[in-house]
């Protein structure tokens, strides 16, 4: 165990099952249509590759990067978001897959996005969910985990660019990021 991790939270073998469950509840949606699958970077990526390897549906994929962090651990409102999408979202039924939903901010950004880039549809799923730092009202269409209040690292999440990866989820010491 890394010095800077406090306990492993999720191990692999539970991030898979879960992963997959995912991807069955996409399929069940997403059957006969053909949606675009986007991740959010780089936050999501292993997810992403985990949840559209798993799904039966073929999907074409995409990507998109919002940035709030920086070296801290508290969001910082707005994110900056970055787009270069390749596929034109326009009458598409968009899958998007985001690392985790806290504050909500991020969500809210990329949903607009998409809608007025004339997205019909936005089904949002994430691998953690925080509902408890919540400060704008949204919710992912599904989640993977629920987290509680801790900073939490590993399978494609950072702190500082680190951490990310590792094939487990990790919550880390508050000694680290709090002084
Ligand atoms: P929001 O805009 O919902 O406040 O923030 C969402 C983004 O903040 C996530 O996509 C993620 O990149 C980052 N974030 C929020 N909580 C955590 C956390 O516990 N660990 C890490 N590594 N990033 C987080
Ligand atoms: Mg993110």
């Amino acid at each position: 165990m890394i010095e800077d991790l406090r306990r492993v939270y999720f191990t692999e073998k539970e991030i898979q099952t879960k992963v997959k469950e995912a991807a069955h509840w996409l399929d069940e949606r997403f059957c006969g249509k053909n949606p675009l699958a986007i991740g959010v970077l780089k936050g999501s990526v292993m997810f992403f590759c985990d949840l559209v390897r798993a799904m039966q549906t073929p999907v074409q994929i995409d990507f998109m990067t919002a940035s709030s962090y920086g070296a801290s651990a508290t969001s910082s409102g707005t994110p900056a978001l970055a787009a270069d999408l390749s596929a034109s979202v326009e009458g598409r039924d968009v899958i998007l897959a985001e690392d985790i939903v806290d504050s909500g901010n991020t969500l809210v950004a990329i949903r607009d996005f998409l809608t007025k880039r004339g997205a019909k549809s936005v089904t949002v799923v994430t691998l953690l969910e925080k509902p408890a730092r919540r400060t704008v009202n949204v919710k992912p269409d599904y989640f993977c985990f629920e987290a509680e209040d801790e900073f939490i690292v590993g399978y494609g999440l950072d702190y500082n660019q680190q951490y990310r990866t590792l094939p487990y989820l990790a919550i880390l010491k508050r000694e680290v990021y709090e002084h």
